[in-house]
């Protein structure tokens, strides 16, 4: 069976050495020393090995059961849920005038890599609940948010998120759900939900349901849509719960992977409901929640990446098979393990770089929430609505390609149930998906964030890869192996943006035939730059004699590897990109 442990000891690395959280001028930030972000991820990282992890494959083999519109999670959830709630994990950045602890959402996001690594599916139902709460607390009456938000905090109510129905996927303007005004100022809300995750469950008392309907009479498309909280359990003036309101189980999907997570068609009948924030205004609030999500998506990539790649890197220490073409490493045994073979590590190379860039890339990106929160940074905002495409669909992309990679050191033994890694790459798969497909994060990151604010915020990112090459010049370290590719890199992401400008406005199809590259080299540039500033920072602790020398040593090997066999990839990603859509789009559709 699989194991994990908590990589403490990187996300510290980042925290504090790449970061420097500690120093920074973001509000709450001074309380981050090492120590105390030390012991939270200690705690953490207990919790999710010792209980999580084991539970993981449970939930796959169990997942979950519907009887007489009951749903079951697997055996042993119920009891972890509970650990977590006891623990105040659940509310760990959420508002303390609702009960949180108003901890920074960076920190936040390191332990959440923890435990989705350990168990995704179990995940699930907290990371919706947050959500769920981030929409209710930026866009619903003060009346709506004291009633939900502090059971929803605390965990004792769990959130969901209900957009698809059979005939509305990406396109939201096709919503067909109604919720039709009553005299008390509630909504009567009818319809069906589908692929609904957490959609019930037995691990709260109580689901609050964020529901997009159409009021009669508004306008067409996605302009007429608004978003309703639909609670399972109507609430009483007094906080108690009170009768069961119209909505119910019509079935659980049966589905490839994160079987530990409940994912249902809900069928709503005349159930009572209430509007969040204006009428019509439904995608608005339903964003802050998406993107929300699409960022802990994008983490969930590298998270299972994460835990695959510690598994085959065991592995690979562990099963004899072949010899070291340089010379026996194991010469009393029957073979040597396969960690001597270079493709082995060619392979473990890229999970490894690829997981450290992942994890740095999303920690630096929860920092521009914290600053865009907390110091009302408004080009913090734009950078992090630019990146967010960016991180959820190259990370989830990539990250399935590592867990593929993980499981194929396992050779056939990686396609066995036995041994766990195909779940990894089973529960990863989903995260291409979910929160809009990748396809879609790659328009919307061409088509919308692109040119946002008049491409302000993208040349604030070629700033940035531009003033760290500048400012580090002299570096000799850095130079060739790490500064030089960078800018080879950023030169080819900035001709694709130009490329983009020029020919997108003649021939639309020509940007959107190469959003999906360009979301990649996007990606690339942007873990080069991470791996970058990580080399600088391991640099430093190297020349000051300080700390784990083998951590830093192997920090910039890593990163070596990465400059060197992935960031090349952006030169194949502008290629594509340059050639247009007349190949793409060459045969009629009758020829497919
Ligand atoms: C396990 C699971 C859990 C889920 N959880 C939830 C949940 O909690 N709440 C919820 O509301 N939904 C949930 N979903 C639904 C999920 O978000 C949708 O499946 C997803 O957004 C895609 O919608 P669709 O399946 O209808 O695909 P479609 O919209 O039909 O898209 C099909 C394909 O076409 C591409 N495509 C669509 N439009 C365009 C375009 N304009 N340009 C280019 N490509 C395009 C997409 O990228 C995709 O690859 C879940 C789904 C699954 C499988």
């Amino acid at each position: 069976m699989p194991t994990y442990t908590a990589p403490t000891q990187d996300l510290q690395f980042v925290l504090h050495e790449v970061l420097k959280v500690a120093q920074s001028d973001v509000p709450g930030y001074g309380e981050l020393d090492a120590d105390f972000t030390g012991a939270v991820l200690e705690e953490a990282g207990k919790l999710a090995s010792d209980v999580l992890a084991p539970l993981n494959v449970v939930g796959d083999r169990q997942g979950c059961t519907l009887e007489n519109g009951i749903v079951r999670t697997p055996a042993g959830f119920r009891d972890a849920y509970d650990l977590m709630k006891a623990g105040g994990w659940l509310g760990l950045g959420c508002d303390p005038e609702y009960g949180g602890q108003g901890m920074p959402h960076v920190i936040g996001t390191a332990v959440s890599e923890i435990f989705v690594s350990a168990n995704l599916a179990l995940n699930i139902y907290q990371s919706l609940t947050h959500g769920a709460y981030a929409a209710i607390r930026a866009h619903a009456s003060d009346e709506l948010k004291s009633t939900f938000l502090p059971k929803m905090v605390e965990g004792t109510w769990t959130g969901t998120m209900n957009l698809t129905e059979p005939q509305c996927g990406t396109d939201l303007g096709l919503v067909r759900t109604k919720a039709e005004p009553r005299d008390d100022g509630s909504f009567m809300v009818s319809g069906q939900k589908i692929f609904i995750s957490a959609g019930d469950h037995d691990l709260s008392e109580n689901i609050i349901h964020l529901v997009l309907a159409k009021i009669p009479g508004g306008p067409e498309g996605i302009k007429g849509v608004s978003l309703f909280i639909v609670p399972k359990f109507l609430v009483n003036g007094d906080g108690s719960l009170g009768a069961r309101n119209g909505v119910s189980v019509g079935s659980i999907e049966e589905k490839m992977g994160i079987h530990g997570n409940a994912t249902c068609v809900l069928n709503y009948d005349d159930a009572t409901g209430y509007l969040v924030g204006k009428a019509h205004n439904g995608i608005r609030a339903m964003f802050t929640m998406m993107n929300e999500a699409r960022l802990s998506v994008g983490l969930q990539g590298y998270a299972l990446a994460a835990a695959a790649y510690q598994n085959a890197a065991i592995y690979a220490s562990e099963r004899l098979q072949g010899r070291d073409v340089t010379g026996a490493k194991n010469p009393d045994g029957p073979a040597d393990p396969l960690i001597v073979h270079p493709d082995i590590r060619r392979s473990l190379m890229d999970q490894k770089s690829f997981v450290e860039g992942a994890r740095a890339f999303t920690l630096w990106g929860a920092s521009l929430i914290d600053r865009a929160r907390k110091n009302g940074d408004t080009d913090a905002d734009g950078l992090i609505s630019l990146l967010t495409p960016v991180i959820k669909g190259f990370q989830t992309d990539k990250g399935f390609e590592m867990a593929i990679q993980a499981q194929q050191v396992f050779g056939g033994h990686g396609y066995i149930e036995e041994q766990g890694m195909s779940q990894f790459a089973r529960d990863v798969r989903i995260t291409q998906i979910y929160e809009g497909a990748n396809g879609v994060q790659a328009l919307d990151l061409v088509g919308r964030k692109l040119g946002q604010d008049g491409g302000k915020h993208v040349m604030a990112f070629f700033g940035l890869v531009t003033d760290f090459i500048r400012d580090n010049k002299g570096d000799e370290a850095l130079s060739a192996d790490f500064l030089a590719p960078l800018k080879v890199a950023s030169k080819d992401l900035q001709a694709a943006a130009m490329y983009f400008m020029a020919e997108g406005v003649k021939n639309p199809n020509n940007a959107l035939a190469g959003s999906t590259d360009f979301m990649h080299l996007f990606g690339h540039v942007c873990l080069g730059l991470m791996w970058a500033q990580m080399a600088k920072a391991a640099g430093d602790a190297l020349s000051s004699g300080a700390g784990d020398q083998d951590f830093y040593r192997t920090k910039i090997a890593t990163g070596r590897y990465y400059m060197a066999r992935q960031l090349p990839a952006t030169a194949m990603h502008l290629a594509r990109i340059k050639s247009g859509a007349d190949t793409v789009m060459a045969l009629a559709a009758q020829d497919f």
